[in-house]
């Protein structure tokens, strides 16, 4: 079943576009299942349970933290973590930066972005994004990389809204990639929207329910 859902996403998806297969609350069997179909990214949200995997699971695959991430945390991921998806304060940014320079490593990080009407969904604005990317604090931090942006819309059934929330994301990335070279990525969709996503510019899918099956928590 994984295999065979993992197969069709991958069939459709266009080849510019990253498949994070989301393995949050799934065992260990579900992840294997889709190694051995060829998935290597997968994502976490939650720092213990991803470092578990990693501990257990074969060393070429690449963690990624999608969930939001609390500051005491990131010191057991950094020897890691392949990319940070939910980064929304310099705080976060510059204690990720340490616990890099402590392995002597240089850890990607996007940029989350609020886009959903929902205040439940971390992030921040266009404002915040670029007056982090313009201080010198951060130009200081030498052990981390903002390689893109971040979001997640509203869970609605109205599409018209959905999109509007990615095109609203997609012109913020456009319009600060001219003076940051380095942000490529823009990593938004999941399972129930990542069809209208790809349409609206995104580069990195974050698929879990479609692959494994719904979660019960
Ligand atoms: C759980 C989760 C996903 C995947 O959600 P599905 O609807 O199962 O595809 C994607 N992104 C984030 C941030 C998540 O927490």
């Amino acid at each position: 079943m994984i295999k065979d859902n993992l197969l069709e996403i991958k069939n459709t998806l266009p080849e510019d576009v990253t498949l994070v297969a989301v393995s949050k609350t799934k065992p260990d069997e579900d992840l294997m299942e889709a190694y051995d179909a060829g998935q290597r990214i997968f994502g976490e949200n939650k720092v213990q349970e991803m470092v578990g995997k990693w501990e257990r699971l074969p060393k070429d695959i690449k963690w990624h933290m999608i969930g939001h991430l609390q500051r005491n945390k990131v010191k057991y991921m950094a020897e890691f973590v392949d990319l940070v998806h939910g980064v929304d304060s310099y705080r976060l940014l510059s204690e990720i930066n340490k616990r890099a320079k402590q392995h002597n490593r240089t850890i990607d990080c996007l940029l989350q972005i609020h886009i959903a009407e929902e205040d439940t969904k971390f992030g921040l604005n266009k404002n915040e994004l670029i007056a982090i990317l313009k201080s010198d604090e951060y130009l200081q931090l030498k052990s981390i990389n903002v390689v893109g942006l971040m979001g997640m819309a509203t869970f609605t059934e109205n599409e018209e809204q959905v999109r509007r929330e990615f095109q609203q994301l997609k012109s913020i990335f456009d319009s600060i990639k001219p003076e940051n070279p380095q942000i490529k990525i823009l990593s938004m969709g999941m399972s129930g929207d990542y069809r209208i996503a790809i349409e609206e510019g995104s580069t990195m899918v974050r698929i879990g329910s479609s692959i494994f099956g719904n979660r019960n928590y």
